[in-house]
Formats: structure tokens, C-alpha cells, sequence
């Protein structure tokens, strides 16, 4: 027979739920590991004499339990696992004597060779876990994780559903935030639950982009072909993403921006909780923010304005629908932000200025953020409406009204 570590490791996956696992360090390494052990139920007793912040974190919340003190022979009483991670090999060399003799499984960080358990790279997607060991190299091992993941996830591996296939299966809805339309401006939890939908029911400003990377079989519903009319749509779009999901589909709800920043993505939110389809929620980069932000204008600035407003311009000031009160706007001092709001923007720069902001307010409008077509179009209030006609400003739009556009173009307004 050869030495211990000639054989390969034996995979298991353990069932640590309210059992007594000990962690012997609080450092770096137990920062990644904690948590981990947190999820899966674990009684994690974390003993060290200093923690990291994130840590300390998890035990002022009751997450774990922290013997504040060095490691003693008797901590590993009654622990179904160990781990010794600190930073001191003598110490964990004790730790790990110490669980061989009490037949308890032990990873060691210092040197992995020498432990009795390793630690696998893990991933879940559905009820699977799947997990890699590489031969002690973790980079190697994630990598391989993330590959078989995404291989799930995008459909690339077949995983047939479990407990009784696809029939029975409960489908779901997931509301997508696209972000402002560069597809890489996703995030990485919104591309992978687009990549595994069944069905993408997808906006006009959603990063169009993203739709031809989707598996061929997926049914993609296009919004800007429903029936027009606010309400009518959305009422038809409520509909089909309730309907496939009970009929076992995964349904991603996929928008530009945020879903919840004016997405009516809340009336979807009630649509499927009433229906009984289970619902969750991606955020996206929302274009009040990031349109800005990619244009080179911030929404704060140190020392220049302490709040933004984030304004739906799509009705004028005085409409007897118009939820904002444009004469408090007028009364801050901070940026305001308008969205949807080409058509309405001298009549809202009116009333601002009316309102007592001063005529010679810096704006800029950002049209088709982050696009190829992307454009600034710098104004004041007292010059928006000549502007953007000048300009011939189509939407989608973002107009950027105060002190922060100077900062950002100081050539234009002066510094
Ligand atoms: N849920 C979206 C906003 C939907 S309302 C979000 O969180 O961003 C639609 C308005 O958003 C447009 O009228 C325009 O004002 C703004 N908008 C969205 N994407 C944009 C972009 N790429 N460039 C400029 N404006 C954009």
C-alpha cells in the first residue's frame, strides 16, 4: 500500500445541519469557510482569540458561536467536523492530532496534505450541489465549478428535474434588471437566470443584445409586440408570465434598468404571489444612475449636493395625475434626475426655474446610454427647450439637472 495521500479523496457530501462543528481560527481563510457552513445549518463554533470584522459580523448577528480564547484540547468534544485555520501550523497540527484520535474528520488551510478532509469548490443550480476537488488547487477547482454551473444553468448540460420531471414541476418567474443596455453591464446573477430561462419575456429597453445568446428552444415573448394601450399590455404580460409558470416553466421577466425603478415591476410581483408562482427579484444598474455615471457625470459630489431625485417626467407639472411636487423640487438643492421626460422637459425646466432654481442651473441630457448612438447634449434651465429642439433629443433620455454636471464639464459652464 502507498502513502496515505497517493489515494485520491473519498467525496461525500455531509449533512451538517445542527451539528456541532468546531472552527479553529478567524482569520481569512475561516472568513470563506464560515459562511458556507452557516448555510448548510451547521453549529459552528468558531474559536480564536482575535476575529476579522466579517466574522465578528456573524457572531453579533447569532450566527455562529465564538470562544473568544487560543484553542484547548477539549474544544473538539462532541463536534462531528473540524476545521484548523489559522495561520500557526503548530496550532493546527494540534487541532488536527487532536481529531484524529476522536475520529473526527479535519481540514487543515497551512497544509492541506496533512488533513483527514478537503474542502471542495461547491456550486448549486436546482436542488443539485456539485462540487470539485483539485488536487489542492483551489484556482483550478473554482474554475471547473463555474464551468459546470453555467453548463447547467444555460442548459449546455441536460440535469432532467428530480422528484417526478418536468410535468410536476413548479415553474417560477424572475424579475431580470437588465442594466442600460451594454449587455456587459448585467449582472452576473441576472445573466445566468436568463441564460436558464425557459421562457425571457423581454422589453423594448432591455439589453437586446443578451436575447441572441439564449439557447435556441427558448420561447422569447416580445412586450413591444403585445397589444398596445399601458394597461392592456401589461395586464397581457401579468398573464403569460403567470401562465407558463404554472405550466412548469422557468420564466425570466427581463427589463432595462431595475425592474422596480418605473417598471411596474411590483404589479408583477402581486400577479404571480396571487397566482401562488413563487417570484423573486434580480436587481438591475438603473439608468437614473448608471446613465449618468458611464457619461462621466456623478449624481453626488463631495462638498456640491447631499441628495438626488429621481423624477418621472412623463407627465407635465400641474397634469392633475402628477404625483410630484415640483415646487418642493424646486425648494432642494440637490441634482435632480428626470426620466421619461423629452417631451415634458420645458415645462418642467419652467417650473423649476419658477420655482426658484436658478436659470443658469448646469443640465446635460445623456440620449441612448451606453449605446453606440450615446450623446450629451449640454444645456442650462433657461436654455433646455431651445436645446433639445435644436438638437432634435429623441428618447430614451436621462437629464441631469444641477451642480454636478459643472463638475463634470467645467469647460462648459466653468469651474
Ligand atoms: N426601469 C428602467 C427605467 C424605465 S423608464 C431603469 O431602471 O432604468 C424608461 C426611461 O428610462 C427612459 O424614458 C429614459 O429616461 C430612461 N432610460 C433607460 N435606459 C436608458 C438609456 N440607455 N439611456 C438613456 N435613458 C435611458
Amino acid at each position: 500500500m502507498g502513502a496515505v495521500t497517493d489515494f485520491p479523496p473519498y467525496l461525500s457530501g455531509l449533512r451538517l445541519a445542527g451539528r456541532r462543528v468546531v472552527v479553529v481560527g478567524a482569520g481569512q481563510v475561516a472568513q470563506r469557510r464560515v459562511p458556507q457552513l452557516i448555510a448548510v445549518g451547521a453549529d459552528v463554533h468558531v474559536v480564536a482569540p482575535e476575529a476579522t470584522p466579517a466574522i465578528e459580523g456573524l457572531v453579533g448577528s447569532g450566527e455562529v458561536t465564538w470562544h473568544q480564547r487560543p484553542f484547548a484540547d477539549d474544544d473538539l468534544d462532541g463536534a462531528w467536523y473540524a476545521l484548523a485555520l489559522t495561520a500557526d501550523g503548530a496550532v493546527n497540527a494540534r487541532v488536527i492530532a487532536l481529531a484524529e484520535e476522536r475520529r473526527i474528520f479535519c481540514v487543515r488551510s497551512d497544509d492541506a496534505t496533512r488533513g483527514t478532509a478537503w474542502t471542495p469548490a461547491t456550486g448549486r443550480y436546482d436542488d443539485l450541489t456539485v462540487a470539485i476537488l483539485g488536487n489542492r488547487d483551489p484556482r483550478r477547482s473554482a474554475a471547473v465549478r463555474d464551468e459546470v454551473v453555467d453548463a447547467l444553468r444555460e442548459g449546455r448540460i441536460e440535469a432532467p428535474h428530480g422528484r417526478g420531471g418536468a410535468e410536476t414541476r413548479l415553474g417560477s418567474v424572475v424579475l431580470v434588471g437588465g442594466g442600460p443596455g451594454e449587455p456587459d453591464l448585467i449582472t452576473v446573477a441576472g445573466r445566468k437566470a436568463l441564460m436558464g430561462a425557459d421562457v425571457v419575456v423581454a422589453d423594448r429597453l432591455a439589453p437586446r443584445e443578451l436575447l441572441g445568446d439564449l439557447p435556441a428552444d427558448v420561447e422569447l415573448v416580445d412586450v413591444a409586440k403585445l397589444p398596445r394601450g399601458r394597461s392592456a399590455q401589461q395586464e397581457e404580460i401579468n398573464r403569460v408570465i403567470v401562465e407558463r409558470a404554472l405550466a412548469g416553466k422557468r420564466v425570466a421577466r427581463f427589463k432595462g434598468g431595475d425592474n422596480f425603478v418605473f417598471g411596474r415591476g411590483y404589479e408583477e410581483i402581486i400577479a404571480c404571489r396571487e397566482a401562488g408562482v413563487p417570484v423573486t427579484v434580480i436587481p438591475g444598474l438603473t439608468s437614473p444612475v448608471s446613465v449618468p455615471a458611464i457619461a462621466g457625470i456623478p449624481v453626488t459630489h463631495r462638498g456640491v449636493t447631499h441628495e438626488f431625485s429621481v423624477v418621472s417626467g412623463h407627465l407635465p407639472p400641474g397634469h392633475p395625475e402628477s404625483l410630484v411636487d415640483y415646487a418642493g423640487l424646486a425648494r432642494m438643492q440637490g441634482t435632480v434626475v428626470l426620466m421619461m421626460a423629452v417631451r415634458n422637459a420645458p415645462a418642467i425646466a419652467a417650473a423649476l426655474v419658477e420655482g426658484g432654481r436658478p436659470a443658469d442651473t448646469p443640465v446635460a441630457v445623456v440620449c441612448d446610454g451606453t449605446m453606440p448612438t450615446e450623446r450629451t447634449v449640454l444645456a442650462t434651465l433657461g436654455t433646455l427647450a431651445e436645446r433639445l429642439h435644436a438638437e432634435s433629443v429623441k428618447p430614451p433620455a436621462i437629464i441631469v439637472i444641477g451642480e454636478v454636471v459643472r463638475i463634470a464639464h467645467p469647460e462648459a459652464f466653468g469651474g
